[in-house]
């Protein structure tokens, strides 16, 4: 029902089977998404082959010719008629987000909205690609710096944020003279095909090189002829450390540029002074929105030992209350995770903490019966543990939230949040202004996020995005995470008829 409206919207293509055209050209093996909400087949999509890839490459080498010479603002419009468009489709596009992923309906509408708000970033940005000027220290030399587009860039996305992850790097590159190659999960292909084909539209009625934003489906095979393509200067990678590990290798060994934006083990500080209503919502949000599958999921909370019972007693009563169901639904706080592989991770990880001495004060399992017949229906499940375990220093995908105590000040509170690999995301919950200040200091949180007061997950689009260690160390989205997207050059212009060299030197013939 919902793919036929969307068929009708023009969003997906009447015969997704075989399609071509809208630069994504698809002649290779064929791959069924399946939706973790009802179990349903929605549709079968066909993978780019080698040759398809190829030929891609080859238009989007193309249309970067055109494309980087059109003023900066001008292509700012494009970005702007592109967001309109997300405006109109916002509800139906939500939808499918919320359907072939499983994450909530609002949550569906607020990745959509999180496209549109790149895309207004993006518009004013194209008029504030600014370079500096420099003072010369010849006479009569000028100096600045300015920043042109870098070529191809090639973006790999995640399955958890099938549409937002991809507007957040082609609105940039688009406005900085770009041109993009997505390769999606390979869980969420419509999401891109009807991405794709609302970009494709606005190029279309701008009479734009189609190249300009490709499409090439498949699972990591299709990554790797990206990863290793000279022709691609620039790859934005979002998914796990252990893919970013492989990606960083390939792609430094041909010298080429990575934003890595990869697993978080994202943690709640809750110190004495903290408030603790507060706290009880962003902790249960942040632990169990689109069923624990963020980069910026709350994974643990480091709770002091003067508050820790009522805490604790705090987040069982809440978790009494989650509703677990359809994602479609507004009644249900919670859907599927994204498919039994998912569910198996987090069947593993329950064991593993009872195994490694933790001790589970809100149980987990799989919801079975009328409608869970998708298999992918878990309980959120909260663990007393230590922060050393083994399997508290992974990142499990899936709704589990940790409670750690912690004695003595803040200091000693941020050391355990500290001490895991991954950086991404952190948040301390405290009215008291000294351990907020701590906490944000360079003795504070080593995380790329660092929140007072709110919780760990739902960022906005006007700061830089990305975090640090194990989460790979790139920055997308706002602030100038754009100049990623470029490669800068320094110009110095002698407009006397002298030719003094640089540093005094003397050169006489
Ligand atoms: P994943 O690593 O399995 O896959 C991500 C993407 O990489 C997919 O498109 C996949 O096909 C591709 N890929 C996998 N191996 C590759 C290789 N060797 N070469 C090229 N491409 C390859 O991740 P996932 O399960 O889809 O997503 C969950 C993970 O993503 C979590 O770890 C989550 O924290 C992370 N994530 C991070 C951010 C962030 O901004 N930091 C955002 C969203 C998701």
């Amino acid at each position: 029902m919902m793919i036929q409206e969307l068929k009708e919207l023009g969003i997906l293509p009447t015969n997704l089977g075989s399609s071509t055209g809208q630069n994504w050209f698809a002649t290779g093996e064929d791959i069924t998404s399946n939706s973790p909400v009802d179990a349903q087949a929605i549709a079968t999509v066909t993978c780019s082959s080698h040759d398809d890839y190829n030929q891609i490459c080859a238009q989007a080498q193309q249309a970067y010719a055109t494309w980087r010479l059109v003023p900066a603002p001008q292509r700012g419009e494009v970005i702007r008629l592109f967001g309109e468009k997300l405006r109109a489709l916002k509800p139906a596009l939500g939808k499918l987000v919320s359907y072939e992923m499983g994450k909530s309906l609002q949550e569906g509408m607020g990745e959509v909205q999180e496209m549109i708000d790149i895309c207004d970033f993006a518009v004013g940005l194209s008029r504030q690609l600014y370079g500096s000027t420099i003072h010369s220290e010849r006479p009569s030399h000028r100096m600045y710096d300015q920043y042109h587009p870098l070529g191809i860039v090639g973006i790999i996305s995640a399955f958890n944020f099938p549409v937002a992850v991809w507007a957040w790097n082609t609105a940039l590159a688009l406005i900085c003279g770009d041109v993009v190659i997505w390769k999606p999960s390979e869980k969420t292909p419509l999401c891109a095909i009807a991405c794709q084909r609302i970009l494709a539209d606005v190029l279309k009625h701008k009479d734009l090189p189609e190249g300009i934003s490709n499409l090439v489906i498949g699972d990591k095979v299709v990554g790797e002829w990206m990863v290793n393509d000279r022709h691609i200067p620039l790859i934005s990678a979002t998914g796990s450390t252990r893919m970013g590990k492989i990606v960083a290798q390939q792609v430094a060994g041909r010298l080429g540029k990575t934003i890595l934006e990869l697993g978080g083990n994202n943690a709640i500080i809750i110190t004495p002074d903290a408030d603790l209503n507060m706290t009880t919502i962003g902790a249960v949000f942040g632990a169990v929105g689109t069923a624990g599958q963020r980069c910026t999921s709350t994974r643990r909370l480091i709770i002091h030992e003067h508050v820790y019972e009522q805490v604790k007693a705090s987040l069982v009563k809440a978790y009494a209350q989650l509703k677990i169901g359809d994602p479609l639904l507004p009644e249900n706080h919670v859907g599927p995770l994204i498919d039994k592989m998912a569910v198996e991770h987090y069947l593993d990880a329950l064991s593993e903490i009872e195994k490694q001495g933790g001790k589970l004060i809100v149980a987990g399992g799989v919801l079975t019966g009328k409608g869970f017949e998708s298999g992918c229906y878990v309980k959120p499940a909260i663990a007393e543990v230590e922060n050393h375990y083994e399997i508290v220093q992974k990142e499990t995908f899936a709704p589990i939230l940790y409670l750690i105590k912690y004695k003595g000040d803040v200091l000693d509170a941020i050391a355990i949040q500290n001490d895991v690999k991954q950086g991404l995301s952190s948040a301390i919950m405290t009215n008291n202004l000294r351990e907020a200040e701590l906490f944000l200091s360079a003795q504070g949180s080593d995380c790329g996020i660092a929140n007072v007061n709110i919780g760990t997950s739902g960022a906005e689009i006007g700061g830089a995005f990305g975090g640090e260690k194990d989460t790979g160390g790139g920055r997308e989205s706002g602030s100038d995470a754009w100049k990623a997207y470029m490669r800068r050059q320094t110009n110095t212009i002698n407009y006397s008829t002298e030719l003094p060299l640089a540093q005094g030197i003397t050169f006489n013939l």
